[in-house]
């Protein structure tokens, strides 16, 4: 056990899942999406929440910028940094999912092993991998950041696609390509597939 943990016990909440669950009308869960930067997370993030909303689903999103202007601001993009990042991100989708919330986590997060991580964290009956397949050749050219031609010119170090992996999923719940698919034809397979977890 780590030796920081030796005295703290943990304490149960008096609340079961299913009285919050009740209460929301709605299971909690983590919709994550991955994918190289420009592959589309924040734009169907936000169609997905929007729709969400509209539908009376209590919805929230995590984006890679938004919280490294507040939570994780004190992070920068060393190897250590970059892992501690997304270890925040992988325990505030937990704790979302916990809420009942629909955590709509949107990270490239390249690497398999953290994927994996983050689906035993949360637990794989509601934790979903949604892979944003558009090639790099198309992110490349959308490009809405900015951020592919500063790692083309070298101002970016370690840019995923350019000098950096991304691992892609071996068995998404859900893969698609932002090139041949409208955002509403992306926001649709998710919504059905969301469908069916809260039916469950
Ligand atoms: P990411 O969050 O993965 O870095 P963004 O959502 O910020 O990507 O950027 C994706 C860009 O691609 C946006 O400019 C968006 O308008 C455009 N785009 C074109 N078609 C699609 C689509 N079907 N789904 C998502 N984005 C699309």
């Amino acid at each position: 056990m780590n030796e920081l943990l030796k005295n703290i016990v943990w304490n149960m909440s008096e609340v079961i899942p299913e009285e919050r669950a009740g209460m929301l009308g709605q299971r909690g869960c983590v919709l994550w999406l991955t994918g190289l930067s420009g592959s589309g997370k924040s734009t169907i993030a936000r169609a997905l929440e929007k729709s969400l909303i509209q539908e009376k689903r209590l919805a929230y999103v995590l984006d890679g910028d938004n919280m490294r202007h507040g939570l994780n601001k004190d992070l920068g993009f060393t190897e250590k940094d970059r892992n501690e990042n997304i270890r925040r991100i992988i325990e505030v989708s937990n704790l979302f999912a916990d809420c009942g919330v629909i955590c709509i986590s949107a990270f490239i997060s390249p690497f398999r092993a953290i994927r994996e991580q983050a689906k035993q964290i949360i637990g794989p009956d509601r934790f979903f991998e949604i892979y944003l397949s558009t090639s790099l050749k198309i992110c490349e050219q959308r490009d809405p950041k900015g951020l592919y031609k500063r790692a083309r010119r070298g101002d970016i170090q370690s840019f995923t696609g350019i000098d950096s992996p991304y691992e892609s999923p071996d068995h998404p719940d859900l893969r698609m390509d932002t090139e041949t698919l409208s955002v509403d034809e992306c926001v649709e397979p998710i919504l059905s597939m969301l469908s069916a977890y809260q039916k469950k």
